[in-house]
């Protein structure tokens, strides 16, 4: 049965379209299941703001949006709101104070830059060097790690030039992620779009490993879930490495709360 758990509303200032368009093209696509995770605010020190996630102040509203069209299309799909985030370890405390109120069904890591954003807030689209590469695993993982995140988005976002390196760094995270049980997602937006990602070294990575994949299509705009060919095409791309993308149910929603250490 057809689900998204990575779909963005206008609030982060780059995606289009109306809370329920998203939710009427979900169940026109036949999804039983449309999990919302819109860019997080995030809270930085020095007075830097990124351009491209939702407001603080956006939250409370976004969250009441959904639960409302929840309530309204309870009969038709279920929808579960969150958020995409990243694991920024000097501020991820004070992000987790500050979302316990709103209650949120899941979020899923969307990690876009190596160490902070704050200070280097260009890293995502560069060649990192060895060291931040394996920074970049090292820091998902140990995001991952605190329970709060229900699976990895676009983990093949990372790009690096010498693929000896990429391909054993790559295979070290897939077993660390399958270790941990958190799902690996294809990220349908970076075929579509397409990105550097997703990376065929990576998914053959993922498929030796045999990590838990799951299809995301990071939809900025609600037509993005009627398209059938682009899911189609990635569906057979992971069925001809012998990989199945797992049902909703195999998901393990997490809450995202912090454990207690
Ligand atoms: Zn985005
Ligand atoms: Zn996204």
């Amino acid at each position: 049965m057809r689900y998204n758990l990575h779909t963005h509303t206008y609030r982060c200032r780059h995606a289009s379209g109306s809370d329920r368009e998203y939710v009427e093209a979900a169940i026109k696509a036949g999804m039983k299941t449309l999990g919302f995770a819109d860019h997080c605010p995030q809270f930085f020190p020095n007075g830097y703001y990124s351009t491209f996630r939702m407001r603080p102040e956006a939250a409370a509203e976004y969250v009441e949006s959904l639960r409302a069209l929840k309530k309204e299309y309870k009969d038709d799909i279920d929808i579960l709101i969150g958020f995409e985030t990243e694991y920024y370890p000097e501020l991820f405390g004070k992000f987790m104070e500050f979302i316990e109120p709103l209650e949120l069904d899941y979020m899923i890591m969307g990690q876009h830059f190596i160490h902070n954003e704050y200070e280097v807030p260009d890293y995502y689209a560069s060649n990192p060097s060895y060291d931040d590469a394996k920074q970049y695993v090292r820091q998902t993982l140990e995001g991952l790690r605190t329970g709060a995140f229900t699976y990895i988005a676009h983990p093949d976002i990372l790009r690096h030039e010498d693929s000896v390196f990429y391909r054993e760094l790559m295979t070290y995270f897939c077993r660390q992620l399958k270790e941990m049980n958190i799902p690996v997602e294809y990220n349908i937006l970076g075929y579509r779009n397409k990105k550097w990602y997703p990376n065929p070294i990576f998914w053959q990575a993922a498929a030796e490993v045999g990590n838990k994949v799951v299809l995301g299509y990071d939809a900025h705009e609600p037509g993005a879930l009627l398209e059938q060919n682009h899911f189609d095409a990635c569906m057979g791309y992971l069925n001809a490495l012998g990989i199945t993308p797992v049902n909703f149910e195999d998901v393990e929603i997490r809450k995202p709360v912090l454990k207690v250490r």
